[in-house]
């Protein structure tokens, strides 16, 4: 008998072969449909540990899928979808328990009766299971921190099947290794979180045309470094793509405060004479998000990432040189600073905490180009990142064991590497970003 067939008889109606809509659901990622065996939707943890017993007995490959907003499609063995772990529960004094296949979007739209949010990305559709592993950075990062800052336990799934609770006191090395270490130690069906008032946010987007962009890159530094914790901001510079989306800098934001006052704050941005656009007024948390867009991109992205730990004049003229390229080129300045700056470096395993921002940047490329035009869309980006440090897991499409040593600093990676020693010797849980034994 197959295993897909004895997984059916040990989980019935839980398995789903290919043809049925709990297929095609657990199989696609954002990154494309994948081509696994079988998905299996456990309505349980205890569930998630007999997949995770049986495929291990079985020696089947699997995989892990809660948002499915990864970059992995998944070719053979199973994925173990925790689409079916999605309550959202909200807790006395702002205590959120949220299960792994939930996404943000669900999460928001609980919180909102309550005037409570956790910031957690910027998309209603990411799934919270791979965003909080790798560390989580939200709309309100510089007011809240990290997702994972706000996480205060996990239910976990070790490498024999066995339900876990992890938290500071429980299993203290365990719960540092997952926030931000990604789905290397075990899978993760329910988090704890701390959610924070969200209440009396404004906020809105500045657009400006192309005439001047060092400039705004320079204007946004400015207003970001003197800013209070409580204004949080993205600056986004879009190729000339689409006509639905204009070419140019494009500057998110929000604040907890006055209208007048973020006004006030932005000033120096507001009276550029690149301006071409200005939408601010108040918002609700959940607003704040956006849809992904729907389907896989219809191009592929070469591109790069950081953590900019001083961003000097030298590393904005490095950034804007980046958009000089033939290759169309999305540039992404999200603020750090503030709250993600207060905690210690080593006590998640997100060490970059003296990032001012995550600096991303990306060539679109067609999804056949060639060797020879992803090389051309290459240059320019090492020279760029050459400004920050680290990587961020969560924009990081790229895998292989050079990739995650370009994520994690040496101690941050020694000490991942001995916990999975700990905790998975046997490598059962081959995350994207793989962390071997
Ligand atoms: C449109 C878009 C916008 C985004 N915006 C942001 C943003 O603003 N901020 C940010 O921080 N990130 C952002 N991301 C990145 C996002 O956080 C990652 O892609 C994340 O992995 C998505 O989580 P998921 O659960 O939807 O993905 P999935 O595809 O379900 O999972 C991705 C990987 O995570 C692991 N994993 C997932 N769930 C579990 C689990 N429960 N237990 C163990 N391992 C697990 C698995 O290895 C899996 O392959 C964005 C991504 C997209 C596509």
């Amino acid at each position: 008998m197959s295993f897909v067939s004895e997984l059916s008889e040990r989980m019935p109606g839980r398995v789903h072969a290919p043809g049925s809509t709990e297929y095609e659901a657990g199989a696609h990622v954002f990154a494309g449909q994948g081509t696994p065996d079988a998905v299996v939707r456990p309505g349980s943890a205890s569930e998630v540990g007999l997949a995770v017993r049986s495929a291990v007995a079985a020696g089947v490959a699997f995989t892990v899928r809660s948002g499915g907003h990864g970059s992995d499609p998944v070719t053979g063995g199973v994925v173990v979808d925790l689409s079916d772990l999605a309550a959202i529960e909200v807790g006395a004094d702002g205590v959120v328990h949220v299960g792994a296949g939930a996404h943000w979007g669900d999460v928001a739209a609980a919180l909102a009766p309550h005037g409570l949010g956790i910031t957690s990305g910027d998309t209603r559709d990411v799934g919270v299971g791979g965003l909080v592993l790798g560390g989580g950075i939200g709309w309100l990062v510089r007011t809240h921190g990290l997702t994972v800052d706000a996480l205060r336990e996990v239910e976990l799934v070790t490498a024999t099947g066995e339900v876990l609770t992890v938290n500071a006191h429980s299993h203290p090395d365990l719960f540092w290794a997952l926030r931000g270490g990604g789905g290397n130690f075990g899978i993760a069906t329910r988090f704890t979180l701390q959610a924070a008032d969200v209440s009396g946010l404004v906020g809105g987007h500045v657009r400006f045309d192309q005439s001047d962009e060092r400039t705004v890159l320079g204007a946004w530094r400015d207003v970001m470094r003197d800013a209070p914790d409580g204004l949080n901001s993205t600056l986004l510079v879009m190729p000339a793509l689409m006509p639905e989306v204009p070419a140019g800098p494009q500057l998110s934001v929000a604040l907890q405060g006055a209208e007048a006052e973020l006004r006030r704050l932005l000033e120096p941005l507001l009276s550029l004479p690149s301006v071409a656009d200005v939408s601010l007024g108040p918002v609700a948390y959940g607003d704040l998000l956006e849809d992904a867009p729907p389907g896989k991109p219809p191009f592929d992205f070469v591109g790069g990432n950081g953590f900019a730990p001083d961003l000097s004049e030298a590393a904005l003229d490095a950034f804007a040189a980046t958009l000089e390229s033939e290759v169309p080129t999305m540039l992404l300045l999200r603020a750090l600073g503030g709250a993600f700056s207060r905690v210690p470096a080593d006590a998640t395993a997100i060490a970059q905490r003296d990032g001012q921002a995550l600096v991303a940047v990306n060539r679109l490329v067609p999804l056949d180009a060639g060797p020879e035009l992803r090389a051309a869309a290459a240059v320019g980006i090492d020279e760029a990142v050459a400004f920050t440090t680290g990587r961020y897991a969560n924009f990081t499409p790229e895998f292989g064991d050079d990739v995650v040593t370009e994520i994690f600093p040496p101690v941050t990676l020694a000490r991942l590497r001995a916990i999975k020693r700990e905790v998975d010797p046997h490598d059962v849980f081959r995350a994207s970003h793989h962390i071997t034994p």
